[in-house]
């Protein structure tokens, strides 16, 4: 008897493109264009882009109308569909509750695991809480624990311990330099490939 299957997935590149670049491009503030990749130090990252908003007067509304125009990438709805018709599937994301909303409504909303906003009542970001560190890595192995078989695919770094903890991990659309240093996770670069990895990795008809 197979164990079941869990998908685990990564949200922004996977399934949605990068929130801050988009909110970057449709508000006009250039310094919002700035990710993990350029600053490394998150919390230096996440307390400097709050900055900017409060100095912006831009609320949590904002930022949601924004997010709520982008839409998931192409083909990822019905992918997210195929996978559910066939396993469990958890998306593992460090965003936020507040901002992934309306893009999970346009998925469907399957389960996310994330990370909280402080907002006040006139909408107001105050701060960012993290639930936990490391919780993408925690999230699969807490699966496994309960008996299930764990999968998972990413684009980034943040994504690497996750894939090293599933039982097979493969990397989605990576920037060029990923799978130079982590060549044993296979790279797909269409829902189709990543498709085909999945079926063979969990045995899914
Ligand atoms: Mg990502």
């Amino acid at each position: 008897m197979h164990k079941p299957v869990i998908v685990c997935l990564d949200l922004e590149g996977v399934l949605v493109p990068e929130i801050w670049i988009n909110v970057a491009l449709k508000t006009g503030i250039e310094e919002l264009k700035v990710t993990t990749r350029e600053m490394p130090d998150y919390d230096a990252l996440m307390t400097r882009r709050l900055a900017i908003l409060n100095e912006r007067t831009l609320t949590i509304h904002d930022i949601q109308d924004v997010i709520g125009k982008m839409g998931p990438l192409e083909g990822a709805v019905d992918f997210v569909a195929w996978l559910r018709e066939r396993c469990q599937v958890i998306i593992l994301s460090d965003t936020f509750y507040q901002f992934a909303q309306p893009l999970m409504r346009q998925l469907g909303f399957p389960a996310l695991f994330c990370n909280q906003l402080e907002v006040d009542h006139t909408g107001r970001i105050l701060n960012y809480h993290m639930r936990m560190q490391n919780q993408k890595k925690h999230s699969v192995a807490a699966l496994k624990s309960l008996n299930f078989h764990v999968l998972a695919a990413g684009d980034a770094y943040n994504d690497t311990a996750m894939l090293g903890e599933a039982h097979a991990g493969f990397f989605f659309c990576p920037p060029d330099h990923l799978p130079k240093e982590f060549p044993q996770f296979p790279v797909t670069k269409t829902y189709r490939e990543l498709q085909e990895r999945f079926a063979q990795a969990g045995d899914l008809k």
